[in-house]
């Protein structure tokens, strides 16, 4: 290694990117032209299908909710959707909306949000109109919608002109239980006008932090959102968001007039995600071995922080043997949709992406999120990490993380040309992100106490909590390091350092006279490895930082002193051999140490062979595998062999029109194996 180099310019090739935010170039948003080849639903076209509801439900001409809003709910749940109970606080909301009250709802990723408008919608007379700003949102969740037998549709740019009219006509007819409409198209009077025409059973209004101007996509089509409330002001609203900080969330209440809406908090926690943070190490052998170890069949997602390096690694990758793609904002849209595609309609693919990627992405079964870079901030990383396993199954968090890493994000913070308002809240930030990679203790604890939530600690799914962290008294290694540092005039990178420490008569120490300073050798007794975590410690703790210039150099800061005056102690962590623990527990149901598919099924063949059905079932119709049955019902097929229809039809997933369309298909599979 060449000690000379500037830490970070590998890191730093160019520019990071920008999360797709879904605006027009990317060809997500209901402004942009549809893509070639993008998927245009045929369905629409024919005449509607009987909807599961309205189609069977005993004629009667009061609301069907509001008879008995609770047994209604849990009804739906059971028939469409196939499942027995609701997850967290469902069924308030639900029942809430039922009954015609507004809601504001926050919940995690994963955490099931969906349901919260779409029993209602089906439980009241009429169409909900559900308003979502990514058009790859609405597909996929119409695509499922569908599957279930719920009469469902989208308006927005990827129909032409006929496909839209035969939209609107069935929204009209009332033949539509809910319509997702951008909101753009939303607000335009020839919309708001079939919405005159149209019974409405309520507005949804997802992603709602949209509407602020704090959160990280603002979208300024929300802000008129309101008007539906002066134009229907009996129609029950509901907004949604995973964003969950207070200011987003005042802006939402006051931006939607939603002050009299009941607000409905979750828990933040996502216990099936196993949090790690490992020390990088051959980041690229780390990387593939823990593919190769837990998600050797699995979709993930593997975060870069620059386009040239996505690139590298992705063709790394490839030649390894894995069905990985690169993502960035620097490939051509077209590019980015195939792969995009691939990766929702495929089994196993792993995209290796800058944070460009991820936005509109619902696919439930993304097992693993890997970061090969540290992020700029927690709030990043929650919502990177917290696409992995939003089908409530294990799922793994890894970040790998180094001395490069943490130099980088010290070194563009202070190079930030923002207000020292700005800067506060950026240094704010960085440090709990910092906080969180040296932790010695449970990272879920972490995690939550920083978004603000109460959490014992020792979750029993984190590295931490595997097996836990030693900590030293590095104080006098510290006042070693840092004196290094100060004799050396505050402009030589840590490769140097370590050598001034261990005193090593290099050529460029003998040059610049350091084997004469009294720290030459002061360190010897600790090893190259060992100095490279106290350097990465004491840059994360704030008492050094980059320099500005981004030579690479270290410089002391004022908080320096006092270690270096004795006045402070240093308590450091002894990192571990890389990824140790597999994290493996009781009942192998946890995230950590499978091989394999997520849920070690007892039958590998059976698995692959469902894996296989429905995959053909889904290429015939175009949809992604998971919106036939999700992996957790394919497991619970494995698990259970079900041996008639009736059998199947209980497993959770499995709703009545499922159950009469794809039913006979799986069963053969699963008695054609059994026998
Ligand atoms: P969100 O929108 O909050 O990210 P979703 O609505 O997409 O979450 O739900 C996440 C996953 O959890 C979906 O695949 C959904 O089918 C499943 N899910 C939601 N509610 C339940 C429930 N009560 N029982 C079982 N699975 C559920
Ligand atoms: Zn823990």
């Amino acid at each position: 290694m060449s000690h000379a180099r500037p830490l970070s310019a590998s890191l730093f090739d160019q520019e990071p990117d920008f999360p797709d935010t879904g605006y027009p170039d990317t060809g997500f948003h209901d402004s942009g032209h549809p893509e070639a080849g993008d998927f245009v639903p045929d369905h629409y076209a024919d005449a509607p299908e009987p909807s599961i509801i309205h189609g069977d439900w005993p004629e009667d001409d009061a609301p069907q909710g509001t008879r008995d809003p609770v047994a209604t709910a849990r009804d739906i749940l059971k028939r469409v959707y196939g499942y027995s109970a609701f997850r967290g606080n469902q069924e308030d909301i639900i029942t809430h909306v039922i009954q015609g009250g507004d809601a504001l709802v926050l919940m995690p990723t994963g955490g099931g949000k969906s349901l919260c408008f779409q029993i209602p919608a089906l439980a009241r007379p009429g169409v909900a109109i559900v308003v979502s700003p990514l058009i790859a949102l609405m597909r996929d969740q119409v695509d499922t919608l569908r599957q279930a037998g719920v009469r469902a549709a989208y308006l927005n740019s990827t129909l032409d002109w006929r496909e839209a009219l035969d939209v609107e006509r069935a929204c009209e007819r009332g033949d539509l239980d809910l319509l997702y409409v951008a909101p753009e198209r939303l607000v335009t009077p020839r919309f708001l006008e079939l919405l005159d025409r149209s019974r409405i059973s309520l507005f949804a209004l997802d992603e709602a932090h949209c509407v602020s101007q704090w959160g990280h996509d603002f979208r300024p089509e929300y802000l008129q959102l309101s008007v539906l409330h002066e134009r229907f002001p009996t129609v029950p609203r509901i907004a949604l968001t995973a964003t969950a900080d207070a200011q987003t969330q005042a802006d939402i209440v006051e931006r939607l007039a939603l002050g009299e809406a009941r607000q409905f908090v979750s828990s933040f926690d996502r216990p099936n995600i196993t949090y790690r943070v490992a020390p990088k190490d051959n980041e690229r052998r780390q990387l593939l071995d823990f593919i190769r170890r837990h998600h050797a069949e699995d979709a993930g997602i593997v975060y870069c922080l620059s386009r040239a390096r996505v690139e590298a690694l992705a063709d790394w990758l490839k030649d390894q043997g894995l069905d990985a793609l690169p993502y960035h904002a620097g490939l051509d849209a077209s590019v980015r949709q195939a792969n995009q595609d691939r990766f929702i309609k495929g089994e196993g693919v792993v995209v290796v992406a800058t944070i460009a990627f991820g936005m509109g992405i619902d696919k439930p079964n993304v097992r693993f999120v890997v970061h090969m870079d540290a992020p700029k901030s927690l709030e990043a990383y929650y919502q990177e990490t917290g696409r992995a396993g939003r089908d409530g199954l294990p799922a793994n968090a890894l970040m790998l993380y180094g001395l490069q890493d943490v130099v980088m994000l010290r070194q563009m913070m202070d190079a930030s040309d923002s207000s020292a308002q700005h800067k506060r809240t950026e240094r704010r930030k960085l440090d709990a992100l910092l906080g969180f990679c040296e932790t010695a203790h449970c990272r879920r604890q972490v995690l939550l106490t920083y978004f603000g939530e109460e959490h014992p600690g020792n979750c029993g799914n984190c590295d931490t909590c595997f097996e836990p962290v030693e900590t030293w008294d590095g104080t006098v290694a510290a006042q070693k390091a840092l004196s290094a540092v100060y004799r050396t005039g505050q402009k030589f990178g840590v490769g140097h350092l370590i050598d001034v420490l261990r005193g090593g008569a290099t050529e460029k120490v003998v040059r610049f006279g350091h084997d004469q300073l009294k720290t030459f050798g002061c360190g010897a007794e600790i090893s190259k490895g060992d100095w490279q975590t106290v350097f990465r410690q004491l840059v994360a703790l704030g008492h050094l930082t980059a320099d500005p210039e981004g030579h690479g150099g270290l410089m002391l800061t004022d908080q320096a002193a006092s270690v270096l005056k004795g006045q402070e102690t240093v308590r450091l962590r002894r990192d571990r051999a890389v990824l140790s623990g597999d994290g493996r527990r009781g009942g192998g149901r946890a995230g950590g140490g499978r091989a394999g598919p997520s849920l070690a099924p007892p039958d590998d063949k059976l698995w692959h062979k469902l894996k296989a059905v429905r995959l053909e079932l889904a290429k015939a119709q175009g949809v992604p595998p998971y919106v036939i049955f999700h992996d957790s019902t394919l497991m619970e097929m494995v698990i259970s062999r079900p041996r008639d229809l009736t059998g199947l039809g209980l497993l959770p997933g499995v709703g009545v029109r499922k159950l009469e369309r794809y039913g006979a298909t799986f069963l053969d599979a699963i008695l054609s194996e059994a026998g």
